[in-house]
């Protein structure tokens, strides 16, 4: 059987990880065979999982039970709840949640702002030991000033700003890439300034306060340069893109809500510089921006449908598929991406948390077998390699394949 450990790896400073597949040898012992590979748990640091407040799209159990079937064991829950959490009473209207029913480790942000307005600043100081970082994702942080008073504060509680970059008044109505297929087929685009003028404006921030930042899921390939300077001179910031960028972009849209997200599909010109950022280290980690509707949340079209599509169960065999076994990314820097770099970004060390997967296992992805309760993705029907088999966290199975 085939390991993929820490050989090798950056090192882990804080506690040190523990990758140990002996101790649940028990678990193992069905998949001795040649034909399975074993990972460490991957970790997913922003995903939605609706509950408290919208509980008809996700759940703690149905989203945590999703994540441990595409082999994740740890993930981060993003902040726009009802109530959002803001104070340490409406955080712990979700960690009540996480405790009782969450399947695998289940950290959540805490808002920048109150409600994720966008004004008066959360009670950042007393969530700070009970949340993972700070976020208002969904929405951009509009004012400079309060971004300001939050990456200070942030430093000062020694937690990282994580952003959702997208200024509001360039949006202008948009819903997907103002590009060549939105002039084509009458839609509203969204502009890629919108997202990458925030991100410049942070930088610029992140320098002055010193704070650490991570910049969500970035699309454009303005976003991958500023990022890729600011590396350079020295600012203290990570990053994460989606798989759907590096994978798909305007040319594979269809008139179907599955295929809107926020931010949205680009140009190919966008997603060659995605790859090109994964491929020299500009970008940290692949996230999934799991992000769970209901079916008729999502039956509206283009135009009409929610933004978010679910993507927890079909992360890895896409990247398998269309980046490794392709031959475009090696492994192991799959690897830093889904595993080691968000876990040391975020302090997440690896406890006895692996998967194994059947990577000659070749199928196509079918939503209505999802263990998540969203089934919009763009990927419906694509062919893929890779199963996942059995995932274990914490030296307890979590997930199961009832055909393995
Ligand atoms: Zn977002």
């Amino acid at each position: 059987m085939l390991v993929f450990d820490k050989c090798g790896k950056p090192d882990m400073t804080s506690a040190a990880p523990v990758f140990c597949v002996s101790d649940a040898a028990a678990a193992l012992s069905r998949f001795n065979e040649e034909a399975y590979t074993v990972f460490p748990g991957f970790c997913d640091v922003h995903v939605h999982f609706r509950e408290p407040g919208f509980s008809y799209k996700e759940t703690i159990a149905s989203g945590s039970r999703a994540a441990a079937a595409g082999g994740y064991t740890a993930v981060c829950t993003m902040p726009n709840l009802d109530p959002v959490p803001d104070s340490p009473a409406h955080l712990r209207a979700q960690t009540d949640l996480i405790a009782r029913d969450a399947v695998i480790g289940v950290y959540p942000y805490g808002a920048i702002t109150v409600g994720e307005k966008g004004e008066a600043l959360s009670n950042m100081a007393g969530m700070a030991g009970e949340v993972i970082a700070f976020s208002d994702d969904g929405k951009g942080v509009q004012s400079e000033d309060r971004m300001r008073a939050a990456m200070t504060e942030a430093k000062r509680l020694g937690k990282r700003i994580v952003a959702h970059c997208e200024v509001n008044e360039l949006l202008r109505g948009g819903y997907i890439h103002a590009g060549a297929y939105a002039a084509s087929h009458g839609h509203k685009g969204i502009c890629s300034e919108s997202e990458w003028k925030q991100i410049e404006r942070d930088l610029r921030l992140a320098k002055e306060t010193g704070c650490g930042y991570h910049v969500c899921h970035i699309s454009t390939k303005e976003s991958v340069a500023l990022i890729r300077a600011a590396k350079r001179d020295g600012v203290d910031v990570t990053c994460e893109t989606a798989p759907h960028y590096l994978l798909l972009d305007e040319h594979d849209l269809q008139e179907d809500g599955r295929f809107k997200m926020n931010p949205p599909l680009r140009t190919l010109a966008d997603r060659e510089a995605l790859l090109e950022g994964v491929l020299d280290g500009t970008i940290d980690m692949i996230a999934t921006d799991h992000a769970p509707h209901s079916a008729e949340e999502k039956a509206k079209g283009l135009a009409g449908s929610a933004f978010g599509i679910v993507g927890l169960e079909t992360a890895f065999p896409l990247l398998y598929t269309g980046l490794v076994r392709s031959g475009i990314l090696p492994m192991a820097r799959l690897m830093d991406l889904l595993v080691w770099n968000p876990r040391r970004r975020f302090h997440l060390p690896l406890g006895n948390d692996f998967s194994v997967w059947d990577l000659n296992a070749r199928y196509r992805i079918e939503p209505e077998r999802f263990l998540s309760k969203g089934r919009a993705t763009p990927f419906a029907s694509r062919e893929v390699n890779g199963k996942c088999c059995l995932t274990v966290y914490h030296g307890k199975t979590v997930y199961e394949s009832l055909e393995a």
